[in-house]
């Protein structure tokens, strides 16, 4: 069994992906071929924004938001503790300082209570300029934007929104991908709706906003003349064989792919053993279950469960085994454990059991038997 089955998923869709690749190749377009405005029409329609500017990946993706808000030396971005690490390389990259926050214990996203201290007493401390939020959509699920973005009006911050793991989630009726300023959404084959090689996109709706974000992803060029270069920019652009791939299996995603793994997640919800803390999805939030990750009692146990799962042939992987503040990269910040509690309780107890589209249904009864057998 695999944690995630990309050959399962491209041989349910291979006459489509294979046609669409098949033709780029007889176009030659390789580069801002036809396809990659085609597919950023199509996502922003499913996002319900209005533009959708594809990248190169994720991490490009919060960069390039960054550069366009003008994020810079001697601002500060408050980023949660728990989350992959491009979300902090992103601002730090840009010579800015990302603040770390803790995690709400329940949903393991920024919690709007430690945002709010934390931008508090980076206002008093006095050096660095509070400018942007990155909440992170862990999981899958979105984070809590009614809250955050009350503290951002009232901070006059940026929110961007960090939707690398949850493309097909929702709050209400509001998409992932379209809370705050902008959203990064990331299209690594891993993630809930990837392409066959790295991609990302940005989504906006504001109309300056989106022509400086062109301008950025082609060197800064101005979008009159292409080598009239108006600002700084870097070279960051979904190549036209993956915006065809990803207009390939965009309609069974929503038709198919999220709707099985809302199914299996729900089986998983009802039948895992009460023994382990399952995730908690609000009212009103859909999780696209990028990763279905669920607490151990210890680290201790959940390194015995994992062992008992792999003896078994069922992977498991840990989201994220290491917080940000931890991180050796972010050792010149000086940050200690006595602020981050629930982060360091999440590292320490989290895992995720597979959870795709293309496992069978005797494939999830076997990880529910396994798991279960655990505790009995
Ligand atoms: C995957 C991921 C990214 C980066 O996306 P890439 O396409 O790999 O660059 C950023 N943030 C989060 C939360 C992610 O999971």
């Amino acid at each position: 069994m695999k944690f995630r089955d990309l050959t399962r998923q491209y041989l349910a869709c291979k006459s489509e992906i294979d046609a669409s690749i098949n033709n780029v190749l007889a176009s030659g377009n390789f580069i801002q071929g036809t396809e990659v405005q085609q597919v950023e029409a199509q996502l922003a329609k499913k996002v319900e924004r209005k533009y959708c500017l594809t990248c190169a990946n994720g991490t490009e993706a919060i960069m390039l938001i960054l550069m366009a808000l003008n994020v810079t030396a001697g601002d500060a971005v408050f980023v949660p503790d728990m989350t992959f690490i491009a979300t902090a390389n992103a601002v730090t990259i840009l010579g800015a300082t990302p603040i770390f926050v803790d995690i709400d214990s329940q949903t393991h996203n920024l919690s709007p209570i430690e945002l709010k201290v934390a931008i508090e007493k980076t206002v008093s401390d006095g050096i660095l300029k509070p400018k942007a939020i990155i909440a992170v959509d862990m999981n899958g699920l979105p984070a809590d934007y009614e809250a955050i973005e009350k503290i951002a009006k009232e901070y006059k911050l940026f929110v961007v929104e960090d939707g690398a793991q949850s493309f097909g989630g929702s709050i209400n009726e509001r998409k992932a991908g379209s809370f705050g300023t902008a959203s990064a959404v990331s299209f690594f084959p891993a993630k809930p709706f990837g392409c066959y090689g790295d991609g990302g996109a940005i989504f906006c709706d504001d109309d300056s906003l989106a022509e400086i974000l062109n301008s950025i992803r082609f060197h800064g060029r101005s979008d009159k003349d292409k080598y009239d270069n108006i600002r700084l920019g870097i070279n960051s652009r979904l190549d036209t064989i993956q915006a065809a791939i990803l207009s390939a299996k965009l309609p069974k995603y929503f038709s198919y792919e999220m709707p099985k793994v809302q199914q299996i997640a729900k089986i998983y919800d009802n039948n895992l053993s009460k023994n382990l803390g399952l995730p908690h999805i609000p009212d009103g939030y859909t999780s696209s279950f990028c990763y279905y990750s669920v607490m151990a009692e210890s680290m201790a146990e959940r390194d015995k469960i994992r062992e008992h799962l792999l003896n078994m042939g069922i992977p498991t992987l840990i989201y994220y085994p290491k917080p940000l503040h931890k991180q050796k990269v972010y050792a010149s910040l000086e940050y200690t454990d006595g602020n981050f509690f629930n982060t360091i309780d999440y590292s320490e107890r989290t895992f995720a059991l597979p959870l795709h589209a293309y496992l069978e249904d005797i494939e999830v009864q076997q990880i529910i038997k396994e798991t279960n057998k655990f505790f009995s």
